[in-house]
C-alpha cells in the first residue's frame, strides 16, 4: 500500500488515502516519486473541464526512481532516475510511423483502464496514465524517460509537462528564429519555459505579459527583455516594443477567452 491524493468524484475534494498498486506487468515499471508539479490540467481534470473517470489519482508532471521492473522491461533498470511521460508513443501505429508520435493512437491507453485499487477493492484510474500525486505509481516502460544519475529530481519534474509544452511550442510548433520578437501571455510554468526557449533560440525581443505585476522580475530573470502588465494597454505596449508591427510570435499560455482574443 502507498499513500495517494485521490479524487473521489468530479468536482469533489481530494483526500489522501491508501491505494493498492499491482506488481508491474511484463512491460511496466514501478516508480517511487520524488516530486510532482501541479499543472492547470490537474484542476481541469478535477473540475470536469477535461474528462476523467473517477476515483482517480491526478498528477502527471513527476520524477522519481524505478523500484521494480517487469520481466521484459529493457528501457530502464531498477534504481534508475526517471521523469514520467504522460503521452507515451507506441512506435508502431499509423501516426507513430508518420513521425507524429504526439498523435499516437495508444497514448491514452493507460488512462482508460483502472491501474490500482482503493483498500476496499474499488478500481481507481491514473489521470493521464501517470498518477503522480502518490508515493509510488505503476506505468508502462514507454511512460518513463531515464535521467542521468546526478539529476535533481525536484527540479526536473516539470520536464514532464510545462517544459515540453512551453519550450516545445517555441522550438517545434512556431520555430522561433534568431533575431525575432516573441510575446508570451501568462507566466506560469509553461510561459516561463516559452520565455527561456525563446532566449535559447536567440529571439531579440521577448515580452512577458501577465496580470500579476510580481511576475515581472521572474520573467526578466528567465530571459524576457520586457514585462507588460496584462490589460487594455498591453497590445499598445507590445506594438511599441516591436516597431509598431506586433510580435512575430505570440504564445497564449493561459488559453482563456480573453487571452485568445488578445
Ligand atoms: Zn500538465
Ligand atoms: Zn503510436
Amino acid at each position: 500500500m502507498v499513500r495517494a491524493a485521490v479524487l473521489r468524484e468530479r468536482g469533489g475534494p481530494i483526500t489522501v488515502d491508501e491505494i493498492v498498486l499491482p506488481d508491474p506487468g511484463p512491460h511496466q515499471v514501478r516508480v517511487r516519486l520524488a516530486a510532482a508539479g501541479v499543472c492547470h490540467s490537474d484542476l481541469s481534470l478535477a473540475n470536469g473541464t477535461l474528462r476523467q473517470k473517477t476515483p482517480a489519482v491526478l498528477g502527471h508532471e513527476g520524477a522519481g526512481v524505478v523500484v521494480a521492473a517487469g520481466a521484459e522491461v529493457t528501457r530502464v533498470s531498477v534504481g534508475e532516475k526517471v521523469v514520467l511521460n504522460w503521452s507515451p508513443s507506441c512506435g508502431t501505429c499509423w501516426f507513430c510511423r508518420e513521425c507524429e508520435p504526439y498523435l499516437c493512437e495508444h497514448a491514452d491507453d493507460a488512462a482508460a483502464e483502472p491501474y490500482a485499487t482503493l483498500t476496499d477493492g474499488t478500481p481507481i484510474y491514473a489521470a493521464l496514465g501517470t498518477g503522480a500525486f502518490a508515493e509510488e505509481t505503476v506505468v508502462g516502460e514507454r511512460a518513463v524517460v531515464p535521467l542521468p544519475a546526478d539529476t535533481d529530481l525536484e527540479r526536473v519534474a516539470i520536464l514532464g509537462c510545462a517544459v515540453l509544452t512551453g519550450a516545445g511550442a517555441v522550438f517545434h510548433t512556431a520555430g522561433v528564429r534568431k533575431g525575432q520578437s516573441v510575446a508570451v501571455i501568462g507566466l506560469g510554468g509553461i510561459g516561463l519555459c516559452a520565455i527561456q526557449a525563446a532566449r535559447i533560440r536567440g529571439a531579440e525581443t521577448i515580452i512577458g505579459i501577465d496580470v500579476a505585476p510580481e511576475k515581472g522580475d521572474l520573467a526578466l530573470q528567465h530571459g524576457a527583455t520586457a514585462f507588460v502588465p496584462a490589460g487594455d494597454e498591453a497590445l499598445t505596449a507590445v506594438r511599441e516594443l516591436t516597431g509598431g508591427r506586433g510580435a512575430d510570435h505570440v504564445f497564449d499560455c493561459v488559453g482563456g477567452g480573453a487571452t485568445t482574443r488578445m
